[in-house]
């Protein structure tokens, strides 16, 4: 078997695709329904059925849905792998899809799942399953890896994405590419997650109020506190989401709780930060404060091995006619795992578009072919696997 050439954006098919990304559009897969992220992975599994394709099943467990991992390696190399690395699982509840059916307006094609991201998983799935069909030689092998807990921080798939990220010699995360079209993801904040829980005295309000220790004031001061720290901290922001507590207004409340989202560009930072918001303490002497939480995923950093894969592939973009921009997000992926692991990787390689976890969430059919021969150039082109 030979390596192919370069293969031209014009030679993806993007009515034939976009027909498979909706089939998978039409699988429901909230996080928590493993028996609904099952009836896709069959489905993707099939599509390999009398191929040459390794399929590793990692069954469902801890209530979250399964796993699956895909590895072609006809040349038996046992050379580091390039690694697309997805999630199959949205932020939609089963039965949204009767609400709110797949619909195309022109460019845009609407879908739960479909941007966040279906339709990036799906590409890179469709790449292996061509350069199988074909008998291509791919200069290293491909893996395809899809995990279904990434959108509740990936607790259950971690350990898989670690090992697969320090087998692999590159990794690809086809999570989607924001509204400028041509873009990939070099850098990602990171994100930590913390929950303030107060615990003080209940009273009536009107006969004993000075008995009381007020949880929701305790509470309060917290928010206003962490919240002026996106101020007074370059490196990091911080929202408090969600706030709860107290029961009636006639009573003092002696319970309240209060959830915190911090974003970090730098792991010195995120530590540091991370510390200081487990030690809080409470204002009110009386009143119990526990804190839980803490950094889930680090930052991505844009590192040099990143920024070296990044002009790598600017310049395979460019043989296919591509013009290929890098920019920067706050929101996490599980990018940010593997990149904190020291190796080149490259995020946003999906579908441009908009309205993850939105209602108006679409992708550019103008897009699809583009990044379906991107990523075929990527796992096939000789010179730019021998770069990594
Ligand atoms: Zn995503």
């Amino acid at each position: 078997m030979k390596p192919k050439s370069i293969r031209p954006v014009s030679a993806f098919d993007a009515d034939r695709i976009l027909a498979e990304i909706v089939k998978w559009v039409g699988f429901e897969t909230p996080s928590d329904r493993p028996d609904l992220i099952d009836a896709l992975l069959d489905h993707v599994e099939g599509l390999f059925d009398g191929l040459p394709v390794e399929r590793r099943r990692i069954p469902a467990s801890e209530g979250r849905g399964g796993q699956l991992v895909l590895r072609y390696d006809p040349a038996r190399s046992n050379a580091e792998p390039l690694l697309f690395m997805g999630h199959i699982d949205t932020v939609w509840a089963a039965g949204t899809l009767a609400e709110r059916p797949v619909r195309r307006d022109g460019d845009k094609v609407f879908g739960p799942g479909i941007f966040d991201m279906k339709a990036g998983s799906c590409l890179a799935t469709l790449t292996l399953l061509d350069l199988a069909r074909e008998g291509i030689a791919p200069p290293r092998p491909v893996v395809v890896f899809l995990n279904s807990d990434e959108e509740i921080g990936s607790h259950v798939s971690r350990g898989t994405i670690e090992t697969l990220g320090r087998e692999a010699a590159m990794i690809m995360v086809p999570e989607p590419s924001f509204e400028a079209v041509g873009t990939v993801i070099t850098a990602r904040k990171g994100w930590g997650n913390f929950t303030l829980k107060a615990t003080g005295v209940s009273a009536h309000a009107g006969g004993s109020l000075h008995e009381g220790r007020s949880a929701i004031r305790e509470i309060a001061r917290h928010v206003i506190e962490i919240e002026a720290m996106t101020e007074s901290e370059p490196h990091a922001t911080f929202n408090v989401g969600t706030i709860a507590g107290g029961t009636r207004p006639n009573v003092v409340p002696a319970e309240a709780l209060a959830e915190v989202d911090m974003r970090v560009d730098n792991m010195d930072e995120a530590k540091r930060l991370e510390a200081a918001i487990l030690a809080r303490r409470p204002f009110d002497p009386d009143v119990k404060l526990e804190v839980t939480g803490g950094i889930n995923r680090p930052p991505f950093v844009r590192s040099s091995e990143v920024a070296r894969l990044y002009e790598a592939t600017r310049g395979l973009a460019d043989r296919l006619g591509l013009p290929l921009g890098e920019t920067q997000r706050g929101g996490v992926s599980d990018g940010n795992i593997v990149a904190a692991l020291g190796k080149p990787v490259l995020d946003g390689l999906g579908c441009s578009g908009a309205g993850a976890h939105a209602l108006h969430e679409h992708i550019l059919y103008s897009t699809i072919a583009p990044r379906a021969a991107l990523m075929y150039a990527m796992a096939t082109d000789e010179a730019y696997a021998a770069q990594f």
